[in-house]
Parts: C-alpha cells; structure tokens; sequence
C-alpha cells in the first residue's frame, strides 16, 4: 500500500473542487440505481465516471438480471414461481457460504425490483425463450438462466426462468447486448433527477474526518482528471461503484489465479481500486475467489454430446448452465475438457438458432469409433470407452442416472464419432470484493460499519460466494446499488 491510496484527512484540503451531499465513484448499474435512489430521497448527487461516457460493463452485458417470485414477465410466459423457490435455488446454486441475509432480501424484493426497473424506463417483451443458448438470439424477454431446471437443482427447487433481458434487435454479443437498454433508460432517468455526472475522473482515494464519537467518517474522494488531483466533498455519504478485480494482475494472481490471463467478460476499468481504498481504512471483504466462468463452446452443441476431462470422465450433466459448465472444468477439472458427439447430433447442434454462432467449434478429431477417437487425443486406454459405454448403457432407456440429464438431451453416442478439444476455453469476471450489509454499508473488520461509506455492484461481494447464475451480476448490482443510494442519501 503506497500513502497515495490512504485516506486523506479533510483537514488538510484546502479548497474543494465539487460538493454534494452524495457522491458515487462508478456510473455502470450499481452507480446509476444508487444515483437514482439518492435523487429521488432529495439530494444532490455527483457521479464521478472514469470513462468518458456512462455505461461501464453493464452496458457492454448480454443483458441478464436474475428476477424472479412471480415477475410479471414470468406470469406473461405462464410460470409459476415463488419467493421461496427462488430463495432455495439461489442459495444452493451460489454457494457454499453464500450470504442468507442478501439471498433473503434479493428474492422478497424481486418483483417490486422488477416492477422498479419497468418503471425506470427498461423494456422487457414478454416472450420466453426455451432453445439452450447464452442468452436469446433475438429480442425475447425470458430464458433459464443458471440451470434451474437442470441436475442437481431441479431437484432442490422447483424450476422457473428467471434470466430476464430486456428487449433489444440486431445483437452483437459482447458489443451491442441488452445491457445497453437497461443503462440507457437509468441513465436518462438519473439525469432527469437531476443528477450531475463528471466523467474522465477516476476515484483514487477516500478523504474523511472525526465524527461526534471520534470515528474516522468518510466525507469525500479525490479524483485524477487528467493528471491533476480533484477533491470532491461528499455531505452524506461516498457510494463507490467501480467495477470489479479483474483486471489488476496482482489482485488476480493474489485472489482468483485461475482466471489470470483469462479473456475477462469485464472492462478494463475495472481495476480492483475501489476495494484497496476501502481496505486502507479497514474495510473487510469477502469470497475474493469467487468466479463467473464462461464456457467457450455453443449449448446447441454440447448439450447434444458428453463432456468429459482429462481422464476421460463425464463431471457435468451438460444440459445445464455453461457458465456452471465453464466453473466446474476450469475450477474442478484443471481447464480439461473435451466435447464427444456423433455426427448426426453435431449436425443439428450446428443447425440449431444460437446468439453465439461463433462458438460452433469444429472438431478436432474424427475416428469411426471411441477407442479410435481414445487413442487419437491421448487418453488413457479404456477411459473414454468405458464413460461411453456406460452412458450409452442408460441412453438407450433415455436415462442418465450417474448425472442427471434430462431424457430429451440423453441420445445413445453412436459412429462417426468426434471430439472437439475446449482444453481451457473460459474466462469470466470477479465476483468478491468488499463486505457490505443488507443496506449496502462497507463493513469495517472490527464488524461495524464504516460511517459515510456505502458500496454495491462488482467492487462488493454480492449474492455469490462461489456459484453463479448469468444475472445475478446485474441484478444485485441495481438492486443493491439502489439501497446503496437510500442508505447515503440517509447518512
Ligand atoms: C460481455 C459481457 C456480458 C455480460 N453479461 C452479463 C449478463 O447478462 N448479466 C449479468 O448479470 N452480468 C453480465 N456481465 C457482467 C456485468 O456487466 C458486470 O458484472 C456489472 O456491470 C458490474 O456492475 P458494476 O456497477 O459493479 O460495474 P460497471 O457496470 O462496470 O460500472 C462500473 C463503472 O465504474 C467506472 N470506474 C472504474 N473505476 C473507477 C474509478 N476509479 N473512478 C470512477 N469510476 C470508475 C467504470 O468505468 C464503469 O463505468 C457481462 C459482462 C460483459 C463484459
């Protein structure tokens, strides 16, 4: 830690370049709901952005917020769902160690969440998407988004979708996504507020003072803009809403290695500032090895075949989320995995609609039989064969009983046969960072609160504590970055 990272002291600013009473470092999702929320509380807030424009990661996302217990988009698609469902599927899919306090929370707030964001301006189509996919190709509002309906959780909680996006034609992944309609209308609806945005200033350090009981209260940042310090009071509270980790080598290295070097689904923002700010005035964190992994491979395709690792062994059902895919290969089975399928099942893999035609991987190897194929990529004799004919063993009743697969995925594996090499397609984003209460207040690690000091989105750690489900980023970003805002705007 350099003095250039801890906390300055009020007193020895001289002069203050700007003045709010709520002052919020990041102006992505969990920055503009804290903007919002403080508005509408009656204050004046000040964005501090980075970047030259609003938007941050999240406008740059596919565009999932995990929504559920009876949105009215899920009733639209005619799902049943419950706060209780969703309660149980989150804390088994997000853990272990998950937060019960957020998960409780999240899931009670959900709809009214939902409800809040069509408020704002997001649109949704109420249509669902059943294909396996990323996310849907075109601009429907509903898919399964984390492998609710698929082994072990379906059953754990009932099934319901819960990924919900919002509407948005002519995608590009990772370029033109739903993200962007759900920043855009925040957006507006924050300047509508009457919130103040200045951008090209990049949070560097937090500034406080004694409060009445002689506690370190944190009343402002100083910014770098354009190489020169800016100093910006916050009356209320300073929210910080940067992004996360993951593209600061050295945290990486020190907190998720697994993902070093990994193409980050991130911006290069995101350099894990904001936490090491906090940390210099004792913050605590939690689950900084926490992952999303993307899996680099279509689902048309690989629900269609068996995936195994390094020794040959199925380790996944593979009609479930590929971001759980992408966690247990990289995580589990050393980035180890191949994808063994027939060619008639390659052939309508390949055909089927997809949002990520370019994940359609062409095999590496072709053989007319396992022990050949075996044999080709280097296994150990007798491993893939004896995966394959176990699993052919039950296919042919439709069943997958070491696994759980759904009977509509499960094919007997017949010839020709191929193998398309993933050996270490993933990367993802961080998902740990600072510890925070239910009214996203920065934990010290003396357990109490830091006064004046609120922080939500990625720069936190939010729902996850190890699983992930493709939303859960955006979603406990704008939900707990609404309660960010209420919570400084009431400081
Ligand atoms: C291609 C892609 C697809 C994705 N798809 C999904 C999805 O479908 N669903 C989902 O839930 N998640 C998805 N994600 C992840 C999600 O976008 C992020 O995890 C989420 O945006 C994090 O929210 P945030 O507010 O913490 O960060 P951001 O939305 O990135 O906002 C942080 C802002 O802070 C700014 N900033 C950084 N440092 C400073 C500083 N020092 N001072 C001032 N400003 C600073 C950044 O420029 C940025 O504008 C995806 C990400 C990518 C890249």
């Amino acid at each position: 830690m350099t003095d250039l990272l801890r906390p300055l002291r009020a007193a020895d600013i001289e002069t203050w370049d700007f003045e709010a009473d709520v002052v919020i470092a990041g102006f992505g999702i969990a920055g503009a709901c804290a903007a919002i929320e403080a508005a509408r509380a009656g204050t004046d807030v000040l964005v501090l952005e980075r970047a030259g424009g609003w938007g941050g990661a999240a406008a740059l996302a596919g565009g999932f917020i995990y929504l559920g217990g009876g949105t009215a988009l899920q009733q639209a698609c005619g799902f049943e769902d419950s706060v209780e469902e969703m309660t149980k599927f989150l804390t088994a899919a997000l853990g272990p160690g998950v937060d019960e306090a957020k998960i409780d929370e999240y899931c009670q707030g959900s709809v009214a969440h939902y409800d809040w964001l069509v408020d704002a301006g997001v649109p949704f189509k109420m249509s669902y998407w059943g294909e396996p996919g990323y996310e849907p190709p075109f601009d429907d509002g509903l898919m399964y988004s984390g492998g609710e309906n698929a082994a072990p959780f379906n059953a754990i909680a009932k099934p319901a979708p819960r990924g919900h996006v919002p509407q948005m034609s002519d995608k590009r992944t990772g370029e033109k996504g739903g993200g962007y309609m759900l920043m855009k209308p925040l957006s507006n609806t924050a300047a509508e507020l009457g919130v103040r945005a200045e951008y090209d200033m990049r949070a560097q350090r937090l500034i406080i003072d004694v409060d009445a009981d002689g506690v370190d209260r944190v009343v402002g940042i100083v910014a770098k803009r354009y190489g020169a310090d800016v100093t910006v009071r916050a009356r209320r509270g300073v929210v910080l809403a940067t992004g996360s980790f993951a593209y600061n080598d050295d945290m990486m290295r020190r907190f998720a290695p697994r993902l070093l070097g990994k193409p980050a689904a991130s911006v290069e923002e995101h350099d894990g500032r904001a936490i090491r700010m906090a940390q210099a005035l004792g913050a605590d964190l939690a689950h900084m090895d926490a992952t999303e992994v993307a899996f680099f491979c279509d689902p048309q395709l690989f629900y269609r075949g068996i995936l195994v690792n390094g020794r040959g062994q199925r380790f996944v059902p593979e009609d479930t989320y590929s971001g759980r895919v992408g966690q247990l290969m990289l995580l589990q089975n050393e980035g180890q995995c191949f994808l063994i399928i027939d060619e008639a099942s390659f052939e309508e893999g390949m055909a089927g609609t997809s949002s990520s035609p370019q994940l359609k991987i062409q095999p590496r190897w072709v053989c007319e039989s396992v022990a050949e194929l075996e044999a080709e990529i280097g296994l150990a004799e007798g491993a893939l064969t004896s995966t394959v004919d176990l699993y052919n063993r039950h296919a042919v009743n439709g069943q997958d009983p070491l696994l759980g697969k759904k009977t509509e995925w499960v094919k007997p594996i017949g010839g020709p046969v191929a193998a398309i090499d993933l050996r270490g397609m993933a990367g993802g984003f961080t998902l740990g960072g600072l510890l925070t209460d239910t009214d996203s207040r920065v934990i010290h690690v003396d357990g109490s609160p830091i006064p004046g000091l609120f922080a939500a989105g990625r720069c936190t750690s939010g729902l996850s504590a190890w699983g992930y489900a493709s939303g859960v980023s955006l979603g406990d970003g704008s939900f707990f970055g609404r309660r960010a805002g209420v919570s400084a705007a009431q400081a």
